[in-house]
C-alpha cells in the first residue's frame, strides 16, 4: 500500500491554456514516415513470381519480333501492377481507418471536470487519471498515486512490475508504459515524438499486418504453382523443339501453359476478401485487430465469456441491504438516488437506523466511484459496482456526513475480491473494507447486532452465508461491508467488525438469450466464466437459458486434476470465483481437448489468457488497454451478442473464400486440360498467353470479388463448426476443380477443332469467348455448394450479377473492339459461333442446379446430408 500524497492541481488546464499549448506543441502522436509509401506499394506489384514469369515472357516475344505480343504482356503486367496497387492501397486505407477506431483515449480533468479525450489531444500540463490497466499516454510526473506498479517492458524490454511514489517534476511515467495495479494521477511533461518512447522507438502499431495463414497458405500455394508451372511450360518447350517443331509456336505455347496454371488473381483476392470481411465486422461493432481473427473466428467451437457486462447489462443498481439484526429494501433505478430504502415496508433513514449508518458509511468511503448532478440527471463516474453503492448511501443519507480524507488504499484486484480504504475524520482513523462475502468474512473476527458487538462465531458465520446464498440464487451480486477503528498507517485487513450484504442487480442483456441459442444451433460451446459467486452465476445462466448444471469455483478448479478437468469441460460447465489465472488454464485444457476458443478478457490480468486463446476478445468500452494490446479483436459494445455476429461473419468468410479459391482453381484446370489436350492432339495453339491472362484477370478477376462478397447461406449457423484442419477447397472442391475442368477444357476443345476449318483466328477467338462465357457462367455454381441458385435467387448477390455483365461486356470488347483484336489477336465471330457457345455453356448452369436440387430434397428428407 502506498499513501495517497498531498493534494496536487486538481482543476487541470482550463480551456483557455490548452489552445495556445496546442499550437506550439502539436498532436500526441509519433508520426509515421508515409512519403514513401505509394512507391513502396507500387514497387511490391513487381515482386511476384507471376510478374517474373511474364517479364521473361515479354522479353522473348519482344527477342522474336511479336511486338504486339510482347506490348499486350506488358499491358497485362501494367494492369496488373496498377489493380494490385489500387486494392492494396485500399486495404491500407481500411486497416488504417480500423486503427483509427482503436487509438486510445485518455482520462483527463480539465477545468475541474473528469472527461474522456483522444490520447492525441493530450498537452504538456494535463492532469492525467490512471488506473489499472491502462497504457500511459505521455511522459508524466506522478503526483498521487495508490499502490500503482507500471510495467516498462515496453521501453527496458524487462518484465519487471515497478512500483511508482510520486516524482519531484522529472517525468517519472512514461509512454507505452502500461499500469499493472493501482491507480494514481500524473502531470503531463512531454507528448509525441519528445517523449522516451518517441526518441528511442518506431511506434509499434496497434493493428498487426502479419499475414494470416490463409494468406501464407495460398501464397505458398501460388509459388508451387508457379514454379510447378515454369518447369512444365519448360519442359514443353524443350520437348517440343527437339522433335522439330517450330521453336515461336512451342514459346508461345510454354508461356501459356505456365500462365494458365498460375492463380495470378488469388492472392490478391483473398486480402481483398479478409479486408472486406473486417470492415464489415468493424460495422457490427466488432473491431478485428488481426486479419488472421476472421477466418479463426470462423472455426470457433467454443466461447469462454465474462458474466459482468458481457452477459449482462453492467448496469448495477442496489436492491437490498442485509444485517444481521434487519432486512431493507431499496427503490429506485440506475444511479439517480431518487429512490428510498424500507424497513418492514416504512422508510428508513440512516439518521434513525445506526447500524445501517454505519454500513452506508461504508459503502460512501470504501468507493472511488463518483455521483455527479447535471441539470436533472446524474452521471455516474467509476465501476458500475462501486456506483451503486454510492447511489444506495445517497439514498439513505440525510444529511452527508463531514468531508473525511483517504489516508491509504488497498486496491481492489479480481484475485483478492475485496479492497479496503483507511479513512481519516478529525483526530480518529476507521478502516472500511467491502468485498465478495466470504472473502469479506475471512478477515472479519466480530459483527454488530443492536449495536452490540458480538465475537463472529460459527452460527453467525452460517447465518451470513445463507443470507448471501438466498439472495445470488435471485441473480442478485452480493457485497459484503466491514469496518474497524483504527491508527495512522494501520492498514492491515484484520479483526474487522461484519456490517451487512448488499444485493445488486445487474440485468441480462436482453438479446444474449437469443445469441446462446444461435451458439447451441451452430455447435459452438458456451463457458461462462466470471470472479461473481457460483449461485449468482448460475442463477444468471438460467435466466439466459445457458445450460450449467456444473458450477465449479476457482478453489475447486485448483484441486483438479488436468484430467478431470478436460472431462468435465466436455459437461454443461460454468466457472465462478475465478481469477484471470484459471482462465488460462482452462483455455489450456480446453486447446488440449482439440478446440478452438474464443475467450474475453478485460482487465491487465487477463491478457495471457486473451494471448494463449485462438481468438482473444477485448472489451471496447469496460477493457484496459492491456487486454485491449493481447486481443485479436475488440467488441465496441461489449455485448456477446456481438461475438455471435462475428462468429457467423467469420463462417461466411470462410465459405467465400472456399468458394472463390474452388471457382478461379477450376478456370485454371479448364485453361490447363485444353491447351495439355491441344499439344496431345497436334493441333495448333488453342490460347495465346496474352488471352489466358486476360481471363485469368479481368474477367475471373472480378467474379471472384464479387463471389466473396456472397451473403450468408441460409443454415450457414446450423451446421457445427468447421475443423481445424478443414483445407480451403476441400475434397468437394477437389472434384469441383477437376470436373468443371475437364468439361470446359474437353468443349474448348472440341470448338477448336470444329472451327478450324474457317481458320486459325477465329477458332481461337471462338474458343477464347467460349471459355470467358464458361467461367462467366460456371461462377454461379459456387455461390453455394447446397443450396441452388433458384433458392438463393439468382440476382440476390447484385455484385456478382454486375461482375458477370461486366466480364460479358468486356469480352464484346475484346472481339469487337479494333485495339483490344490487336492486342489479343482477335476477330469478330459471327452469330453461329455465339450458338455454339451458348449450346456449350447451357450445362454449366443446368447441371449444377440440378444436382444441389436433388442433394437438398435428399438432405430435406432424411436420406443424406448435403453435401459441403
Ligand atoms: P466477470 O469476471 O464476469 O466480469 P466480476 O466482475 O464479478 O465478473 P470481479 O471483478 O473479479 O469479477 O469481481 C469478483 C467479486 O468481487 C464480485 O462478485 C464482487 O463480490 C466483488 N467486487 C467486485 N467489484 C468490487 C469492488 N469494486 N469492490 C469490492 N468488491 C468488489
Amino acid at each position: 500500500m502506498s499513501d495517497a500524497k498531498a493534494p496536487a492541481p486538481t482543476q487541470g488546464l482550463t480551456d483557455s491554456e490548452i489552445a495556445p499549448l496546442q499550437a506550439r506543441y502539436g498532436r500526441n502522436e509519433i508520426v509515421h514516415d508515409t512519403r514513401f509509401r505509394g512507391l513502396r506499394i507500387l514497387v511490391r506489384q513487381f515482386t511476384s513470381v507471376l510478374v517474373v514469369v511474364l517479364i521473361v515472357a515479354m522479353a522473348a516475344a519482344f527477342a522474336m519480333g511479336e511486338i504486339v505480343d510482347a506490348a499486350a504482356i506488358g499491358i497485362v503486367v501494367v494492369m496488373n501492377a496498377l489493380l494490385g496497387f489500387a486494392q492494396e492501397w485500399r486495404t491500407d486505407n481500411a486497416i488504417k481507418s480500423l486503427r483509427r477506431m482503436l487509438s486510445p483515449t485518455a482520462h483527463v480533468i480539465r477545468g475541474g471536470q473528469e472527461k474522456s479525450i483522444p490520447a492525441t489531444e493530450l498537452v504538456p500540463g494535463d492532469l492525467v487519471l490512471i488506473e489499472q490497466g491502462s497504457r500511459i499516454p505521455a511522459d508524466m510526473t506522478l503526483i498521487e498515486h495508490a499502490g500503482l506498479q507500471v510495467d516498462e517492458s515496453a521501453l527496458s524490454g524487462e518484465s519487471d512490475h515497478v512500483d511508482k511514489t510520486a516524482g519531484l517534476g522529472e517525468p517519472n511515467l512514461f509512454m507505452g508504459t502500461t499500469v499493472t495495479t493501482g491507480r494514481g494521477k500524473a502531470i503531463v511533461t512531454a507528448i509525441g515524438a519528445l517523449t522516451k518512447f518517441g526518441q528511442i522507438a518506431g511506434l509499434t502499431s496497434t493493428i498487426s499486418e502479419r499475414p494470416t495463414v490463409l494468406q501464407i497458405q495460398m501464397a505458398r500455394l501460388a509459388m508451387q504453382i508457379a514454379i510447378l508451372a515454369v518447369v512444365i511450360a519448360g519442359a514443353t518447350v524443350a520437348i517440343g523443339y527437339f522433335t522439330g517443331r517450330d521453336l515461336f509456336v512451342m514459346v508461345m505455347t510454354g508461356l501459356s501453359l505456365a500462365v494458365s496454371l498460375v492463380p495470378e488473381g488469388l492472392p490478391v483476392v483473398l486480402t481483398i476478401s479478409l479486408t472486406l470481411g473486417a470492415t464489415a465486422m468493424a460495422r457490427q461493432k466488432a473491431l478485428v485487430r488481426q486479419l488472421q481473427a476472421v477466418e479463426t473466428l470462423g472455426a470457433a467451437t467454443v466461447i469462454c465469456t465474462d458474466k459482468t457486462g458481457t452477459l449482462t447489462e453492467n448496469r448495477m443498481t442496489a436492491v437490498r441491504i442485509w444485517t444481521l439484526g434487519a432486512e431493507y429494501q431499496v427503490t429506485g433505478t440506475g444511479s439517480d438516488p431518487a429512490g428510498h430504502i424500507t424497513r418492514n415496508g416504512r422508510k428508513c433513514r440512516a439518521a434513525d437506523d445506526p447500524e445501517l449508518a454505519n454500513l452506508l458509511e461504508t459503502a460512501l468511503l470504501c468507493n472511488n466511484a463518483r455521483l455527479e448532478q447535471a441539470q436533472n440527471t446524474w452521471a455516474m463516474f467509476g465501476s458500475p459496482t462501486e456506483g451503486a453503492l454510492v447511489t444506495l448511501a445517497y439514498k439513505g443519507w440525510a444529511t452527508l456526513p463531514t468531508p473525511e480524507r483517504l489516508v491509504a488504499e488497498n486496491p481492489f484486484s479480481s484475485e483478492r475480491k475485496r479492497m479496503s480504504m483507511l479513512v481519516r475524520t478529525d483526530d480518529s482513523f476507521a478502516l472500511h473494507a467491502k468485498g465478495a462475502p466470504e472473502h469479506i468474512l475471512s478477515v472479519c473476527n466480530s459483527a454488530v447486532i443492536d449495536q452490540k458487538t458480538y465475537p463472529l462465531d460459527d452460527e453467525l458465520r452460517s447465518k451470513i452465508m445463507a443470507s448471501y446464498h438466498q439472495m445470488a440464487e435471485n441473480g442478485l451480486r452480493v457485497i459484503g461491508l466491514a469496518a474497524r477503528a483504527a491508527q495512522d498507517g494501520d492498514t492491515e485487513e484484520r479483526d474487522m467488525i461484519f456490517q451487512g450484504l448488499v444485493g445488486l442487480i445487474d440485468p441480462p442483456r436482453p438479446e444474449v438469450g437469443a445469441a446462446i441459442q444461435a451458439c447451441r444451433a451452430a455447435g459452438i460451446q458456451v463457458i461462462m466464466i466470471t470472479g461473481d459467486g457460483p449461485t449468482t452465476a448460475r442463477a444468471i445462466a438460467q435466466q439466459l437459458g445457458l445450460p450449467a448444471r456444473i458450477a465449479l469455483t476457482g478453489a475447486e478448479l485448483e484441486d483438479m486434476t488436468d484430467a478431470d478437468l478436460t472431462e468435465v469441460l466436455g459437461r454443461d460447465v460454468l466457472f465462478a470465483r475465478t481469477t484471470p489465472a484459471h482462465k488460462l488454464r482452462i483455455v489450456t485444457a480446453l486447446q488440449a481437448r482439440g478446440e478452438t476458443v474464443a475467450m474475453t478478457g478485460d482487465g491487465v490480468n487477463d491478457a495471457p489468457a486473451l494471448k494463449r486463446a485462438d481468438i482473444g476478445i477485448a472489451m471496447g468500452q469496460r477493457g484496459t488497454d492491456v487486454a485491449r494490446d493481447s486481443s485479436d479483436l475488440v467488441l465496441l459494445d461489449d455485448n456477446f451478442a456481438t461475438i455471435v455476429g462475428a462468429i457467423a461473419q467469420g463462417r461466411r468468410q470462410f465459405e467465400n473464400i472456399s468458394k472463390f479459391a474452388r471457382y478461379l482453381l477450376s478456370s485454371n484446370a479448364g485453361e490447363a486440360v485444353a491447351l495439355f489436350g491441344a499439344i496431345l492432339m497436334g493441333l495448333p495453339l488453342i490460347f495465346l498467353p496474352s488471352q489466358i491472362l486476360w481471363i485469368n484477370l479481368v474477367t475471373d478477376g472480378i467474379s471472384a470479388v464479387a463471389l466473396g462478397l456472397e451473403k450468408a447461406e441460409p443454415g450457414q449457423m446450423q451446421d457445427p463448426p468447421r475443423g481445424r484442419n478443414a483445407t480451403i477447397l476441400g475434397r468437394t472442391g477437389l472434384w469441383m476443380i477437376l470436373l468443371l475442368g475437364a468439361y470446359t477444357g474437353g468443349a474448348s476443345i472440341w470448338i477448336f477443332q470444329s472451327l478450324l476449318a474457317e481458320g486459325e483466328i477465329i477458332a481461337r477467338t471462338t474458343t477464347f469467348t467460349a471459355l470467358v462465357i464458361f467461367e462467366l457462367a460456371a461462377v454461379f455454381a459456387f455461390r453455394s455448394f447446397r443450396v441452388p441458385c433458384t433458392s438463393l435467387g439468382w440476382l440476390s448477390n447484385r455484385y456478382l450479377f454486375l461482375a458477370v455483365l461486366l466480364g460479358l461486356g468486356t469480352q464484346l470488347a475484346a472481339i469487337y473492339w479494333p485495339p483490344l483484336q490487336l492486342l489479343l489477336r482477335t476477330q469478330p465471330i459471327g452469330w453461329e459461333h455465339w450458338q455454339l457457345v451458348g449450346l456449350f455453356t447451357l450445362p454449366l448452369i443446368i447441371v449444377p442446379e440440378l444436382i444441389k436440387a436433388i442433394l437438398a430434397s435428399r438432405a430435406r428428407s432424411g436420406k443424406a446430408a448435403p453435401a459441403a
